[in-house]
């Protein structure tokens, strides 16, 4: 079988565009009744007048920073943003708190269910079948993307095993032992797994995995294809959240991701106003609207992640529209001496053109007057000495190409910057620290 759902991947656009809007309709009307914070935000929105997807555009979008404000009332943890009696809820999750104090995620069983179906789209895309045996190389904690990965592989029919409680050697031999042949991991920590077996005296190929879906982080191509290398694998990547689920993923065609239509409405709009719907092609935030969702309801969520509009058609023979990039989040922009700077830039950088870098850090600080922008990096123990030398020149170079600035380049001994296994901090503004 093709499709992981034959019927709804291939439904045409003027059907789909019907079932969001009929959704959308309901969802607010269950939030209207059921939330208290959406009861007071959308008073005077009524789910009737809303008869075209343009009508949703005077919706105002929701921010994370109101569901926080939100949750301080009762009842406890998730306050007005409960959209189902506290008795029902059945699951807890929470964001990462990377941004402030993190936000709680209530899910009843059945919307639970409902974001285990939408990472079975996710994952059969990606072609996880149930030969595969999937190997999660984290203790999962109450980070929801690799729970809900480990929930749909098993409703696909794959094999699960769990690696939590084992560090990174013991996992390298777990994957060995089981021949797992399926990985869900970080962007950085599927680097560093690679790494450490080298060290071992390992090609991270012969561990013959086939599929890897990576989560967590965003993922520049260079990246993903630097995964592909070394594992000799398909590495695919996807989008989303804890507030609103995963709502995008690659198919096998690994150009953009298909938005999964009709779980979401997907809005991409102008970075500017937050109003207008941008064109194919162009960048727009990312307002997500899950429609299947009742115990937390989110209307028009501000994801702040920047993408690229893509198209609808794919080889895939999928009908659900696409997103062609993810730029990054709009949070990790930053003005420096008035140029526009995105970290993703960096890593594409470093991981295209520099495979003797382990491990890297960009650091921004303001030295008197003048905004200084440093690279810190390290580099493989067996290079010798006149070849670190070359590549702190090259870095400084290709940095000053792909982004405009100039950059002071430290190579820093081996092993002495940190390693993550979970989301990745390589990036440090102190602009803001030192105020
Ligand atoms: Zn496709």
């Amino acid at each position: 079988m093709k499709y992981w759902n034959p019927y709804l991947e291939t439904l045409p656009k003027e059907t789909l565009c019907k079932i969001e809007l009929s959704h959308f309709r309901n969802i607010l009307s269950h939030a209207k009744t059921h939330s208290v914070f959406y009861q007071q935000k959308l008073k005077g929105i009524e789910p009737e007048a809303i008869a075209t997807l343009d009508d949703i555009k005077k919706i105002p979008l929701t921010d994370k920073e109101e569901l926080r404000k939100y949750q301080e009332i009762d009842p406890f943890p998730y306050g007005g943003t409960l959209g189902i009696p506290i008795e029902n809820v059945t699951t807890f999750r929470q964001t990462s708190g990377t941004t402030g104090k993190p936000v709680y995620v209530p899910e009843s069983y059945e919307s639970w269910q409902w974001r285990i179906e939408v990472w079975c789209h996710i994952l059969y895309m990606a072609g996880f079948r149930p030969h595969h045996r999937v190997f999660l190389p984290f203790g999962y904690n109450v980070y929801v993307a690799f729970w809900e990965g480990h929930y749909a592989s098993e409703k696909l029919g794959c094999e699960v095993i769990p690696g939590g409680a084992l560090d990174t050697k013991g996992r390298i031999h777990k994957i060995i032992e089981i021949k797992a042949n399926a990985m869900l991991n970080t962007p950085t920590y599927g680097l560093h797994i690679a790494e450490e077996a080298k060290k071992m005296g390992i090609d991270p190929a012969s561990f013959k995995i086939d599929r890897m879906l990576c989560a967590g982080e965003p993922m520049p191509t260079a990246t993903r294809k630097r995964l592909e290398e070394l594992y000799h694998c398909h590495v695919f990547d996807h989008i989303g959240g804890t507030e609103p689920c995963a709502w995008a993923g690659m198919c096998e065609a690994k150009e953009g991701m298909h938005i999964i239509e009709p779980f979401f409405l997907v809005e991409i709009l102008d970075r500017e106003t937050l109003q207008k719907e941008v064109e194919e092609g162009d960048i727009g935030v990312a307002v997500v609207t899950p429609l299947g969702r009742r115990s937390f309801p989110l209307i028009r969520f501000d994801t702040k992640d920047l993408v690229v509009k893509g198209k609808r058609s794919c080889s895939c023979g999928r009908t659900t529209r696409k997103i062609k990039e993810v730029v990054g989040r709009i949070d990790d922009l930053r003005k420096i001496r008035g140029v526009l700077f995105s970290p993703k830039t960096v890593e594409e950088v470093i991981r295209q053109q520099f495979q003797e870098v382990e491990e890297f850090e960009i650091v921004v600080e303001r030295r008197g007057l003048m905004d200084v922008i440093s690279l810190r990096a390290e580099v493989d123990p067996q290079l010798p000495l006149e070849s670190i030398e070359q590549t702190k020149v090259r870095l400084a170079e290709s940095l000053k190409i792909a982004t405009n600035l100039s950059f002071i380049v430290i190579m820093e001994p081996p092993g002495s910057l940190p390693r993550y296994t979970l989301k990745a901090k390589r990036f440090k503004d102190l602009r803001e620290e030192m105020k």
